[in-house]
């Protein structure tokens, strides 16, 4: 049988691993955060205590980290003394790195794990916590043809729609794309909404009006940001993420360091990391990113 090393297991990490194990796969985890394990270990999973402990005698190694520095960190070492997991691995370990970092980390870590004959993709992932428990992911790709049919044997049992973006750090950059645009696309449906609710319409017959219409987009359909309007959504409990906003400031900055790099107009994704910005300050990073919606509600 297979063995996997998973390490992070975060709001998407936990049920990405849930369904490996589901899927008849060994799996090993580690996470900083002692209480994140907690849901894997009587489910089966073998928890470890360091990077070090976790790779052991796996044959494939998934990391689902909040950002680059924490990628680095894990994969190439850290100041601190931490050995990186490209040194701890054994021969032949396949990498899969599905956190949404910057492409450049991404080609880092990629350059240094082909320097010592191992295998690395970046595959982040789309489809949020419901798809990561679903099982039915987006991850988009970035390296060579061989690691990508390699990993899309790992990927499937977490994901439905496996894209090979391109090279390695192509993944990341196609992530950053979709990304932006979910950004804007946030910050549109929580303005329309509010000014639908100012104008006295009924948010959820607004919003029926609005995904029979060309307003239709994804954050609507699956993700409304006003409380009450669906069930099963981070709006109707009380933003607990989901995905934490702090991560699409992340994501939506992310987006402006590749458009300075390509002098790319980005003034629509710029406007949004903005928004999120400001939002954040006000203390709401670990709330779900949909919690934009009551910065437009707030009057003060
Ligand atoms: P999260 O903050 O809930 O989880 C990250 C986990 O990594 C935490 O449990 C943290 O303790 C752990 N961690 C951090 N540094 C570590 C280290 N050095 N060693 C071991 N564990 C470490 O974040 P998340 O929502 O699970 O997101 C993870 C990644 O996936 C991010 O890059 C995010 O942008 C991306 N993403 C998230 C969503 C979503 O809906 N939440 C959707 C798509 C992509």
């Amino acid at each position: 049988m297979k063995t996997i090393a998973f390490i992070g297991l975060g709001n998407m990490g936990s049920p990405m691993a849930e369904n490996l194990i589901k899927s008849g796969l060994a799996l090993q985890v580690f996470d900083l955060n002692r209480e994140a394990v907690k849901r894997l270990q009587p489910l089966g999973a073998k928890v470890a205590d360091s990077v070090e402990e976790v790779v052991q005698g796996a044959d494939t190694v998934i990391t689902m980290l909040p950002a680059g520095v924490h990628v680095r960190a894990v994969y190439l070492g850290d100041h601190s003394g931490a050995v990186g997991l490209l040194n701890l691995v054994k021969p032949g370990t396949f990498l899969i790195d599905s956190s949404t970092i910057d492409p450049e980390s991404a080609r880092i870590v990629a350059e240094q794990a082909t320097n010592k004959q191992l295998d690395f993709v970046d595959a982040p992932v789309s489809g949020g916590v419901a798809g990561a428990q679903a099982g039915t992911l987006t991850f988009i790709v970035g390296g060579t043809d061989t690691a990508f049919k390699q990993a899309r044997q790992v990927l499937q049992h977490m994901g439905k729609n496996i894209f090979h973006a391109g090279k390695a750090g192509d993944g990341q950059m196609a992530k950053i794309c979709n990304n932006l645009m979910l950004g804007i696309l946030m910050s549109g449906t929580c303005e329309a909404l509010n000014l639908g609710i100012d104008n006295g319409l009924d948010p959820e017959v607004l919003s029926n009006i609005m995904l029979q219409s060309s307003g239709r987009n994804w954050a609507l359909e699956l993700y409304n940001p006003c409380p009450g309007v669906m069930e099963n959504v981070p709006a109707s409990h009380d933003y607990k993420p989901g995905f934490m906003s702090q991560l699409m400031q992340k994501d939506l900055g992310l987006g402006i360091d590749a458009a300075l790099k390509s002098q790319s107009s980005i003034p629509m994704g710029s406007l949004a990391r903005n928004l999120y910005a400001y939002h954040n300050a006000n203390g709401n990073q670990e709330r779900d990113f949909s919690s934009l919606f009551e910065f437009y509600r707030s009057r003060g």
